[in-house]
């Protein structure tokens, strides 16, 4: 395990905007408040959901649509640097209309309405390549 100590800076509350895409937002928010680090919770809504399954086997994304509206019963995600660009790593539970749910990593979704607790760390956090997995991890101050 790897791990490093991380102070918040910052907390916002985000009411976030009918018919834009939900991942884009918190990033573009990000961006515009210099936050390279973070973590977030949150609710809502939204419509028109890509969601990836990660397939361990194979290493490779399976993608899979929601085009009905769906309720965000969950969604909790954290924000880092990915190629030097904030990246918001996003996972959600959605449910429909029976309670029952679809989840897993949210590429995209068009939001209904979206109340996200986003508490912004002091310092960056940094994506890189992981051969094990193939999939781009925190890389922390100890080489790994
Ligand atoms: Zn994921």
């Amino acid at each position: 395990m790897h791990a490093r100590e991380v102070s918040v800076d910052r907390t916002f509350v985000l009411r976030l905007e009918t018919g834009r895409d939900w991942r884009a937002q918190l990033e573009a928010f990000a961006a515009e408040h210099d936050i390279e680090a973070g973590w977030f919770t949150g609710l809502g809504a939204v419509q028109g959901a890509e969601l990836y399954y990660y397939d361990q086997p194979s290493q490779t994304y399976a993608p899979f649509e929601v085009d009905e509206p769906m309720e965000v019963a969950a969604c909790v995600g954290n924000v880092s640097l990915l190629d030097g660009e904030v990246f918001a790593h996003t996972h959600a539970v959605l449910s429909d209309p029976t309670g029952r749910t679809v989840s897993g990593h949210l590429n995209r979704a068009e939001t209904y309405a979206g109340e996200v607790y986003l508490q912004a760390f002091e310092d960056p956090i940094e994506r890189s390549h992981d051969e094990r997995t193939d999939l781009d991890l925190w890389r922390f101050d100890d080489g790994n």
